[in-house]
């Protein structure tokens, strides 16, 4: 992991900074590039322009390890009215949750219940809802706390990413449970006997990784976020070979990033979702945007003097 990446991995975790950058009107400026705007409202006509482009979305309000049970049940409430308001909308676009912002660290059980309730509310309309996956100390809980929803309620997906050395494991018994995944490479800090230390080898781990979804492409959805494109273009090619509909796969990029490609990737018949973030809890989230290619760093510079 290069320094300027471990740097602001570590900075993420500050409450000091994330309180100091929250007041800044630069820092805001800064973090429109990748969202379109703090409210729900914001986020969903995004959505909706993205739609009449023929590109789907997926949104996810910002904010993690929460505290209390009060927070918890905030959010919980938060996301009903997000899936009623994309159901009133008729938008093409799906749900995202962090189990530590619906209160994984507060309360298991509860949790659970949230997240089975939001995954009843999205199966009403057939939508999809998907768990992101947080530090490596939250993986088993997260994939327990999947398996059992998932055995309720099908069209639930979870977020597994390739760095991890234990990935390949959980894959193959996500899979096996009939599971969907959405394959990330991983934005956190971890040691290297947890997590592979080169990117060389975190990309080659995802090439392996996503054979074996396009394996279980036939009988469940599997979704491939990265702005790789080059990793992107093998899976495209390996779908094609086996002769894959075109709605067993997705694409699944951030907000913000690559658009054009994005929209590229759409003509061509690519399934393509943009993650809509918002909120007003940003700043981890953020500092893990910058440490992906840290010369994003020049655009807070640049809205610094801007
Ligand atoms: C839809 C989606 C959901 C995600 N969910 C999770 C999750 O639940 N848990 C988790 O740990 N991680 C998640 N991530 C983040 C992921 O783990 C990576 O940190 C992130 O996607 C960067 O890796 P990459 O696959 O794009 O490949 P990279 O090799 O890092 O990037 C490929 C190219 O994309 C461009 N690029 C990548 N990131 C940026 C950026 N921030 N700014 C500008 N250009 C960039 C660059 O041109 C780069 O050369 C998610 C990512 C996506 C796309």
């Amino acid at each position: 992991m290069s320094l300027a990446r471990a740097v602001l991995l570590r900075a993420s975790r500050s409450a000091w900074l994330a309180d100091q950058f929250r007041r800044r009107a630069f820092a805001r400026r800064a973090v429109r590039r990748f969202m379109p705007g703090e409210d729900v409202g914001a986020a969903l006509d995004a959505a909706a322009t993205f739609a009449r482009e023929g590109i789907g979305s997926v949104v996810t309000a910002l904010g993690e390890r929460v505290r209390t049970p009060e927070e918890a049940d905030a959010v919980r409430a938060h996301y009903l009215e997000v899936i009623d308001s994309i159901r009133a909308r008729a938008l093409p676009t799906h749900v995202s949750v962090k189990l530590t912002h619906l209160g994984l660290d507060v309360n298991e059980a509860r949790c659970l219940d949230a997240v089975r309730a939001l995954a009843a509310r999205a199966a009403e309309t057939a939508s999809f809802l998907w768990i992101d996956i947080e530090e490596s100390h939250y993986v088993d809980a997260t994939l327990a706390l999947y398996h059992r929803v998932r055995a309720e309620h099908p069209l639930t997906g979870v977020c597994l990413q390739a760095y991890l050395h234990r990935t390949p494991e959980d894959l193959e018994r996500v899979l096996a449970a009939g599971g969907s995944v959405r394959l990330v490479k991983g934005a956190y800090r971890e040691p290297p006997e947890i997590a592979y230390p080169r990117k060389a080898d975190t990309d080659a781990a995802y090439a392996r990784l996503a054979e074996r979804m396009l394996d279980a492409a036939p009988r469940s959805l599997q979704v491939f976020g990265t702005h790789d494109l080059a990793l992107l273009e093998r899976v495209r090619a390996s779908a094609e070979r086996r002769a894959l509909p075109e709605d067993s796969w997705e694409v699944h990029m951030l907000y913000g990033i690559r658009t054009a490609e994005q929209r590229a990737l759409a003509a061509r018949g690519v399934a393509v979702r943009v993650l809509i973030s918002y909120g007003s809890q940003w700043f981890p989230w953020y500092v893990r945007r910058l440490a992906e290619r840290p010369a994003n760093v020049w655009f807070v510079v640049k809205s610094l003097v801007g």
